[in-house]
């Protein structure tokens, strides 16, 4: 971690009053806070930085001592050896922010050891949202340290109770007239001192690790829904409770399907014989190809419903339909035959009634409208 200069890294003035320094505090730490910074390097170290910082100047000891004689007098790496705890902010707590903001309180030291949520993005095919599919994810995570078994103390030594707070987990502020209460920056609310942490974990009582969990996607899952996987995200602390697991599901774009709610729409190019005379196509379907008929004189345009063929509800019974929306295709590489018998068709059709071609009728009434 840098030595930055703590009013620095808070931007505020040697004099700056506990009010602006909190202030600064609350809107770097929101600005910073790895919740709304997901796996930002950056972000991440200048929070611990503003985390540090505050620690130090909300405090009126540390803050004199650090005044006096920098950060040899706060940084138990620095040799200073002001104060031994301080060690034990290696191990920042990022759930722990928000319950010092919002939580307050008791309740503050509870919230400081629940597992934080985690959220993991899984694509999917269309065809595995419309029936249904199990993955398995695999997610970072933390396990109990093996060396210390979750102490955070090297083996062989103890945690202690924490000088700052008596082992409350909270101290207490006052504000103008206001008596606060706040979790306590030593021990971040632990209300236990680590003088000699372990060296596996550094103290956390916890290692880095992956876990494989398994995700029932359930049928009718469209683009962006999440799925929740109760006490599935990071471990709690000391018993705390887990946090839980948001998986976001992505439905990959497909090549012929396009999904509404529950209905899929696709394109269907037809022959303009077929279009003509009418005839059976095979329209393909998420669950194989099915026979349709046109119609004669079928258009371009014309949407045409496979009943039942779109997508099942997540809530309900109710299943969405297929749409096939006719494109009448001009043909193309003819053979001299196709041409031949493309050049009579015109030869006989010309001078035949415009109520054979509705469009063309159409089209030379309005534009003789314009001229006349
Ligand atoms: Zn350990
Ligand atoms: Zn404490």
């Amino acid at each position: 971690m840098s030595n930055k200069d703590f009013y620095e890294t808070l931007g505020v003035a040697r004099s700056a009053s506990d009010d602006e320094i909190k202030k600064a505090y609350r809107k770097l730490a929101m600005k910073y806070h790895p919740d709304r910074n997901p796996d930002d390097k950056d972000a991440e170290e200048k929070f611990k930085e503003v985390q540090k910082a505050y620690d130090i100047l909300s405090d009126k000891e540390k803050r004199s001592t650090y005044d006096q004689f920098g950060h040899a007098g706060v940084d138990p790496n620095m040799g200073g050896g002001g104060f031994g705890g301080f060690g034990g902010a290696q191990g920042f707590d990022f759930g722990d922010i928000f319950s010092q903001m919002f939580g307050g309180g008791a309740g503050g030291r509870q919230q400081s050891y629940q597992g934080a949520d985690l959220q993991y993005a899984v694509e999917i095919t269309l065809e595995e949202a419309a029936k249904g599919i199990k993955k398995r994810i695999t997610i970072p995570t933390y396990e109990e340290c093996d060396v210390c078994h979750g102490s955070g103390a090297k083996p062989g030594t103890s945690a202690t109770t924490c000088s700052t707070c008596h082992g409350s987990g909270t101290i207490h502020v006052r504000q103008a007239i206001f008596q606060m209460q706040q979790t306590c920056p030593t021990c971040h609310g632990t209300g236990r001192q680590i003088k000699d942490p372990c060296m596996k974990c550094r103290g956390e009582g916890r290692v880095k690790t992956s876990k494989t969990v398994e995700v029932n996607i359930p049928a009718g899952i469209d683009d962006g829904q999440r799925i929740r996987l109760s006490g599935e995200g990071e471990p709690g602390m000391h018993g705390a409770p887990n946090g839980d697991l948001y998986v976001v599901v992505h439905v990959k774009e497909h090549k012929t399907f396009e999904r509404n709610g529950l209905d899929l729409h696709c394109e269907m190019p037809i022959s303009f014989a077929i279009a003509a005379l009418g005839g059976e196509v095979e329209v393909p379907t998420l669950d194989g190809k099915v026979k349709l008929s046109i119609p004669k004189e079928t258009q371009t345009g014309r949407r045409m419903r496979v009943k039942g063929k779109g997508i099942k509800s997540l809530r309900s019974s109710a299943v969405g339909d297929l749409y096939c929306h006719v494109v009448v295709e001009t043909p193309v590489n003819l053979t001299d035959r196709q041409k031949e018998l493309l050049e009579e068709f015109e030869k006989i059709s010309t001078g035949m009634e415009r109520s054979q071609t509705p469009r063309q009728k159409s089209f030379f009434d309005k534009v003789r409208d314009i001229f006349d």
